[in-house]
């Protein structure tokens, strides 16, 4: 017992005989005590690993037949769907972030923060990288997590393709910083193009949207309507119709290349009533301070840029000790969800390349499949404890939703007694689209707490402006 605590000892840096060490050694006795109970260690807690930590500390930890930590490099989680809202100023994410600490205490799993940035296979540890304030202090140090099941849910990045100029010029969406980052030099732009002498330059308030997936289209329709919020609240020396512009750019022919031509044109027709450029069939291929650069030569002057186009996994996982990956460094995971070379690591979400039986295409990287490998990923975990066989997780398609904000929601939802895609609009799509995060919000806290924070922030709309002005 005492060589496995001189072990943690010497892995956070410190003297054996140091009694400052204190704090960090009555951490270790607490993590010795769970030492004979099988360790779960989840990396990653968003849509598809928190959902996860929090049934398995409900179902697992709790009753004491396994220890369940989280590893997780931010401090809160907000669910990705709703960045474009923040992104646009319709939402305030402190309305809708999930405290890790908080969650982890009342769901009976350990949160443990830091980046994962390797892995030990034969010792089955993950290695964490120190964490630093933004005064340069070190909050954690390096330290290794012993696991006995890991499981890898740390999603995806935005995949910027090599384009020259977007790392300086262009923000991703990639999570709730980056959309309030955006939001913040969107109301800026506001504020100086009201003050300033000279008349609104073309392209001072444009914004140019790269990619016309669901991120990019969704956020191009709240755009349109949160930009003329703010400019009501008094900013009456720049003209709406004159000035603004929203641009959304698509490479493929078509608008929401992912989904049914239906959704696609709906959509499409939507967004020309409102007003918003939509150029397809345009490739980027450079992105500066004046606007986005097309491959037939075309500049679309813009001061403000998203850049959407794509995802992949992150880069670490390519240097995971030998896991398999594919090219877009996904870990390639077999129908149970477990890595193709390590049966102990499993993967999930949108970090995970999931076949999907009877097509060649795999899992999408979408909401509802890191929620329904993270319930699939329960049971299973909870047969490993029973030393049963694993069942192979088959993707269930409940259809698409696409939400242009207040002006309408578009999309199909998969009948089923038919299994046939059935087209819906307006009021029951949006409704539709709701249910989905509300889904999130239920499997983390329940159904009352899901309710009341629905009730409590439908009444702070009542007060608050619709909009972020800060
Ligand atoms: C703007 C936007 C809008 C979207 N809209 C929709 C939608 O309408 N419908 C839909 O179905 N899907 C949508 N998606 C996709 C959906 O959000 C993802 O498929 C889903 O979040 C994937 O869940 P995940 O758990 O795999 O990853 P994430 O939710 O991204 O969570 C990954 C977690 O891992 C953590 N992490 C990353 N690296 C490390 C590391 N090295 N060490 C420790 N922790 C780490 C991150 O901090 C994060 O908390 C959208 C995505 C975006 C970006």
């Amino acid at each position: 017992m005492n060589e496995v605590l001189h072990r943690e000892r010497d892995v956070v840096g410190l003297d054996r005989n140091d009694p400052d060490a204190e704090i960090v050694a009555s951490r270790a006795d607490e993590d010795l005590n769970q030492e004979v109970l099988h360790r779960i260690v989840v990396v990653g807690g968003g849509a598809a690993g928190l959902e996860l930590v929090t049934k398995l500390g409900e179902r697992v930890g709790r009753r004491g037949r396994a220890s369940v930590t989280l590893v997780e490099c931010a401090r809160t989680h907000l669910w990705k769907p709703l960045l474009h809202a923040v992104a646009a100023g319709s939402l305030d994410p402190g309305e809708y972030e999930v405290n890790y600490l908080a969650q982890a205490h009342w769901h009976g799993f350990r949160y443990r923060f830091g980046e994962m940035i390797g892995l030990d296979r034969v010792a089955k540890q993950v290695h964490l990288a120190a964490t630093f304030d933004e005064e340069g202090r070190q909050i954690t140090a390096p330290r290794s997590i012993d696991y006995d099941t890991l499981v890898i849910a740390i999603g995806s990045v935005t995949n910027d393709f090599g384009t020259p100029g977007v790392a300086k010029h262009a923000v991703p969406l990639e999570t709730p910083a980056q959309a309030e980052r955006f939001n913040r030099r969107l109301v800026n732009a506001c504020l100086r193009a009201q003050t300033q002498t000279e008349p609104v330059r073309p392209g001072q308030l444009h914004v140019a949207i790269v990619g016309a997936g669901a991120t990019g289209t969704e956020l191009a329709a709240e755009l349109h309507r949160t930009i003329r919020e703010v400019i009501g609240y008094g900013l009456d020396r720049i003209d709406p119709q004159r000035d603004v512009r929203i641009v959304l750019i698509e490479g493929s022919p078509r608008i929401l290349p992912g989904l049914p031509d239906r959704i696609a044109k709906a959509t499409h027709r939507l967004l020309d009533e409102m007003g918003v450029d939509v150029r397809t069939g345009a490739r980027v291929t450079e992105v500066s301070a004046d606007g986005v650069k097309l491959a037939d030569g075309t500049l679309i002057p813009s001061e403000l840029v998203v850049w959407a186009a794509g995802v992949k996994a992150p880069e670490i996982l390519r240097r995971l000790d030998g896991l398999e990956t594919n090219r877009i460094n996904q870990l390639v995971v077999e129908p149970t969800l477990q890595t193709t070379r390590d049966p102990d690591i499993f993967a999930i979400g949108d970090c995970a390349d999931c076949p999907r039986p009877g097509t060649s295409a795999p899992v999408p990287p979408r909401a509802q499949a890191a929620h329904q490998e993270a319930s699939h990923l329960v049971r299973q975990i909870e047969r490993r404890l029973h030393s049963k066989p694993l069942q192979p997780y088959t993707y269930r398609d409940f259809g698409s939703l696409v939400s242009l904000g207040k002006w309408s929601t578009v999309g199909n939802l998969m009948g089923f007694l038919s299994g046939r895609s059935i087209f819906v609009e307006g009021l029951f799509a949006r409704t539709m689209y709701r249910s989905l995060r509300l889904m999130h919000e239920q499997a983390l806290g329940g159904t009352w707490r899901a309710a009341l924070s629905f009730i409590s922030r439908a009444l702070a709309h009542r007060i608050d402006p619709p909009v972020k002005l800060h």
